[in-house]
């Protein structure tokens, strides 16, 4: 019996996880589900999933909460501007509890990337090199869910405004993360390993035809500069703050950041990653 713990198991990507882990055969009694609230891990809990309470921001609660545990999956949290020391709680915590392995869900290229969210990855990427504890890290690209949880406001305006150039996007659904994860877990051992992830990369000219195609309302995909885009999204007295980040991951983005060739995630998976175009045709 392997004990596979998995934080974050509350979010969207950490329920896929467990599905998935549930799913391909791994028993409940092997998952434990570390959770800030265990209110919203009641349906885990009633799948015999073992649910146990622990704040990122509590050491104690992470090192009873990893008790027995051989392999991790820390899943990265959202609190940004938080998150190195969050993250470095949690590898110190496994270390101190005997843990094996840890799993640690990364950004593409992450230490060649002008992305704003790379930094606070990077840094636990080294917290975990100086951990001495065996580990996997995954590098993940944007979530395809990351655009079409916006097709309504593509469809109202009939288009995709970026300051991307148009440049290739690896990015990938999901599940997919979820099922590379759990690949990840099933397979650590004493090495560690990086992986950059990444799915059928398309541009959001490609998007805007796919999104096209499945609704029948036209969609483009507008390039704008980065001031451009700025301007654009605060013209209706937005604050600029949100704007700004997302004209410098554009601008990562147009540098190639976001894409991949690597096969890793097929690889994890164990089969042909979903297109953009099924993604798209799911969301409609
Ligand atoms: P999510 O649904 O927001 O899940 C984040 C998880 O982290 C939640 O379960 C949350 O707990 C937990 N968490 C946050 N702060 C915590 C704390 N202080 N202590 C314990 N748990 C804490 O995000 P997701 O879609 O599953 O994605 C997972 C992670 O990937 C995100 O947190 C973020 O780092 C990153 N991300 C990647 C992309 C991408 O495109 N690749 C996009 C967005 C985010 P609760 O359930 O209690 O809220």
């Amino acid at each position: 019996m392997t004990t596979l713990a998995i934080t974050g198991a509350t979010g969207a990507l950490g329920r896929l996880v467990v599905a998935d882990l549930l799913e391909s055969g791994t028993a409940p009694d092997e998952v434990v589900a570390v959770v800030r609230n265990p209110a919203k891990a009641a349906s885990l809990a009633e799948q015999g999933v073992t649910v146990r309470e622990a704040d990122y921001a509590d050491p104690a609660a992470l090192r009873t909460a990893l008790e027995g545990v051989e392999r991790l999956l820390l899943i990265s949290g959202d609190a940004v501007g938080a998150r190195v020391e969050q993250h470095t709680n949690v590898i110190e915590a496994a270390r101190d509890a005997g843990v094996a392995h840890i799993v640690y869900t990364s950004i593409l290229n992450a230490d060649a990337s002008s992305n704003p969210l790379a930094d606070e990855h990077i840094a636990t990427e080294k917290v975990l090199a100086a951990s001495g504890v065996a580990h996997t890290v995954l590098r993940n690209a944007w979530y395809s869910e990351n655009y079409t949880t916006q097709l309504p406001q593509y469809l109202a305006t009939g288009e995709i405004l970026s300051a991307t150039d148009d440049a290739p996007i690896s990015a990938a659904a999901r599940a997919d993360f979820a099922a590379a994860a759990v690949g990840a877990l099933r397979s650590a051992g004493a090495e560690s390993r990086t992986f950059e992830l990444g799915g059928p990369a398309f541009t959001l000219t490609e998007l805007a035809e796919a999104i096209t195609e499945a609704t029948g309302t036209t969609v483009v995909h507008r390039v704008v500069s980065a001031d451009e885009l700025v301007a654009t999204m605060t013209s209706d007295g937005q604050d600029a703050t949100w704007p700004n980040i997302q004209a410098r991951v554009d601008r990562s983005i147009a540098a190639g950041e976001m894409h991949t060739d690597s096969k890793a995630l097929e690889e994890l998976m164990g089969h042909a990653p979903t297109t953009i175009t099924e993604v798209v045709r799911a969301a409609v």
